[in-house]
């Protein structure tokens, strides 16, 4: 089978690489290395895949539609899944045209390629926080998501909009994976628990906004790639499905569970809430569980001792 990876050389697009890679599937990674965050890290995310022959890297960009042209008529691209994007809600308050214009328009840029070159099926990545403050727990498929509170937020709102055209247009079959807060090695450095742990090591402040007892289901990327795995490989139509632990912990558990791997306190500075942030995100995994036999494994306990160990090793070399 053939793969397109967009965002392949990210945080989740890479581990999905590798798992890819491991089936022996034939994988194609697109990524343009965008600069929000550290593009070095990027190129290390992919040093396993590199050395695989079924693997070959396209360093461009999604809004590129000649060099989208040229990766499907080279290869056979049978499913996609569509992980590039401008990820994070408080950079997408001081930026939303930059967001529209890669999540939406990129994310269309794609769909049309995928049309005119009979992609059996794509599995796009949406996030859990279309929720925005959804007050009924825990959020399951079917609630409403017409309030989103930060432009991150509603391009991928529009994402999932655009993938259902597609799907009712073209027959595209279609699954939205509604990812709640990814974290394990290779985290996004801006993300909560890499950055916390990277302040507390280094015996800087950490900013903590609002009181500390917002809560957040954290995924471990292991049970994420599971779950992306279920819906690459599965009949859909158009489906929406949570990719939760379906279990929250508060930001002040989170920081103390962190510093206790660690070996450090924190200093911690607390500052009002900030515009966009959910007061809290809970997932309903009952859909895809039975649909996409999702059934998380790592409680955060034992996913921060994976992640600090990581964390304390990449700090070494
Ligand atoms: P990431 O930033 O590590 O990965 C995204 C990748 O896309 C990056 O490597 C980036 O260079 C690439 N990219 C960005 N714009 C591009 C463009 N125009 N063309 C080609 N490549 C481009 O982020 P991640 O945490 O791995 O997230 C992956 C996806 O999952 C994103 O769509 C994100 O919105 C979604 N998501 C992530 C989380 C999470 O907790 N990590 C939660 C919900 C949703």
């Amino acid at each position: 089978m053939i793969f397109l990876v967009t965002g392949g050389a990210g945080f989740i697009g890479s581990h999905l690489v590798e798992r890819l890679l491991a089936e022996g599937n034939r994988v194609i990674g697109l990524d343009n290395f965008d600069n929000f965050y550290d593009p070095a890290l990027k190129r290390r995310n992919l040093t396993r895949a590199l050395q695989n022959p079924k693997f070959r890297l396209v360093e461009g960009d999604l809004r590129d539609e000649g060099i989208l042209e040229k990766v499907f008529r080279e290869e056979k691209i049978e499913i996609v899944a569509h992980l590039a994007a401008r990820a994070g809600v408080r950079p997408s308050i001081q930026n939303p045209l930059l967001y529209a214009d890669v999540n939406i328009r990129g994310t269309l840029n794609l769909l049309e390629a995928c049309k005119k070159h009979g992609v059996r099926r794509l599995v796009f990545a949406s996030s859990s926080s279309v929720y925005g403050n959804n007050p009924k727990i825990p959020f399951a498929e079917d609630d409403p998501v017409d309030n989103p509170i930060s432009p991150y937020a509603a391009t991928k709102k529009a994402g999932e909009l655009i993938c259902y055209t597609y799907h009712h247009l073209y027959g595209i079959d279609v699954a939205c994976l509604r990812y709640f807060t990814v974290y394990g090695p290779r985290q996004r450095p801006e993300m909560a628990i890499h950055q916390f742990t990277r302040l507390i090591h280094q015996g800087k402040k950490v900013a903590l906004f609002g009181d500390g007892s917002s809560r957040r289901d954290y995924t471990y990327i292991d049970d994420a790639i599971a779950g992306t795995m279920g819906a690459l490989t599965k009949e859909h139509g158009y489906e929406i499905y949570n990719i939760g632990e379906s279990q929250t912990i508060s930001l002040s558990e989170l920081i103390q569970a962190i510093e206790q791997r660690v070996g450090k306190r924190a200093l911690v500075e607390y500052l009002p809430p900030q515009p966009g942030d959910v007061e809290r995100t809970f997932a309903d995994i009952r859909k895809a569980s039975e649909r996409l036999g999702y059934r998380p494994q790592t409680k955060i306990q034992e996913g921060l001792d994976h992640f600090v160990r990581w964390y304390l090793d990449e700090s070494c070399k």
